[in-house]
């Protein structure tokens, strides 16, 4: 599914270039906090002003927006600011108020996301509108569903059409609120090379001291854009007050951003697609040397086998993962990274073993 019909960034109608950098508060408190807010931001670089105005909430007693009269506070002071004005909505309703009151951009949240009756109905309430809409991930690391999301929206007519990637959510604990993934993403970029993806440092990092690399991170992956939440007052923002920044510290960051360059000039080919096939022949390399090790782990599957053993020895693992481990920290290879990459062999091999066991089942 790569036959989305979908408008560039470029050609969106609000001058945007490209990193396209969308900033404001998590959520709209008081008039004042998001004029002033808007107004600090003026001269920082940004493309869009964002606010929340209906807040979906982990637990119910925490701020769940402050809803439909906090959207005019955000036209307002998007127009002070002459920027366009985003909003996330989650159910037709939202779409029919955030159309009246003049709201130039939508996005879809991760929570909505997950639910296709959710999107179905955003979506049925956007047929006939011709306003951008950008679709987050669903907060479960889900590439089909996040498409499925996209192609409902770009099905009710919408072609001025974008992702926005905010990390997957994981019970287990990591440094980041939500997990980037960043796999998820390239591939969704991957199969439709046409949508412009933007990405939301700030829910992925949960923290406001990791926006910066994750921000640098994401324009070194090409991506279209960042989407950064600030507040007048971080600290004593009503939602999400961990990570979001000040204006001057959002200026500072986009500021020190290092936008690089997707094509090379002539020199920079050549070098490039020398070192290609260089990493071209060191992964065929590899898959040789798998497949070499997965023949040996057959022959060690026939001896289990004949002789009555298990497959799974968990000393004889344990010692494989800690000597590996130990190795690839000399070679600055990350204990993680070796971790994952000794898991997916560990399963190929018994894989390979648990077929010579059923074949003499079979047998
Ligand atoms: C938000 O942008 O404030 C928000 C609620 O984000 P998400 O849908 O990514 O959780
Ligand atoms: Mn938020």
């Amino acid at each position: 599914m790569s036959n989305f019909d979908i408008v560039p960034l470029k050609d969106w109608g609000f001058n945007i270039t490209k990193p396209f950098i969308v900033s404001g508060p998590c959520s709209c408190e008081t008039e004042e906090q998001m004029m002033e807010t808007a107004q600090r931001l003026k001269h920082q670089g940004i493309n869009a002003l964002r606010a929340g105005i209906w807040k979906p909430r982990t637990r119910p007693g925490m701020f769940e927006g402050i809803g439909k009269e906090g959207l005019q506070w955000l036209v307002n002071a998007a127009k002070e600011i002459e920027l366009p004005a985003t909003v996330e909505v989650a159910t037709g309703q939202h779409v029919e108020d955030a159309l009246n009151a003049g709201i130039d951009i939508l996005w879809v949240g991760a929570r909505t996301t997950v639910n296709p009756f959710s999107v179905q109905e955003v979506a049925d309430a956007l047929k006939g509108v011709y306003i951008p809409v950008m679709v987050k991930n669903p907060i479960n690391p889900d590439l089909q569903l996040w498409m499925g999301g996209i192609e409902r929206i770009n099905k009710a007519g919408i072609k001025r059409l974008g992702a926005i990637h905010r990390g997957f959510s994981s019970y287990e604990k990591t440094k980041y609120r939500n997990k980037p993934m960043w796999e998820l993403p390239i591939e969704l970029r991957r199969l439709n090379p046409n949508i412009p993806i933007i990405v939301d440092p700030s829910h992925i990092c949960g923290k406001r001291d990791l926006i910066h690399s994750v921000s640098q991170k994401a324009l070194d992956l090409d991506f279209d854009g960042l989407m950064i939440e600030s507040h007048r007052d971080p600290d004593n923002a009503w939602s999400d007050a961990s990570q979001q920044v000040t204006p001057e510290r959002l200026g500072e960051i986009i500021r020190s951003l290092v936008v690089r360059h997707s094509a090379l000039d002539h020199d920079g080919e050549d070098k490039l697609a020398t070192l290609r096939q260089q990493i071209d022949r060191i992964d065929n390399y590899m898959l040789e040397i798998m497949a070499e090790r997965m023949f040996i782990a057959r022959q060690i599957g026939e001896y289990k086998r004949d002789n009555g053993v298990t497959i799974l020895q968990t000393n004889r693992w344990d010692e494989i993962i800690n000597t590996r481990a130990e190795n690839a920290a000399k070679k600055k290879l990350s204990r993680e990274f070796v971790q994952q990459m000794m898991d997916a062999i560990h399963q190929e091999s018994i894989r390979h073993q648990t077929e010579i066991m059923n074949k003499m089942l079979a047998e």
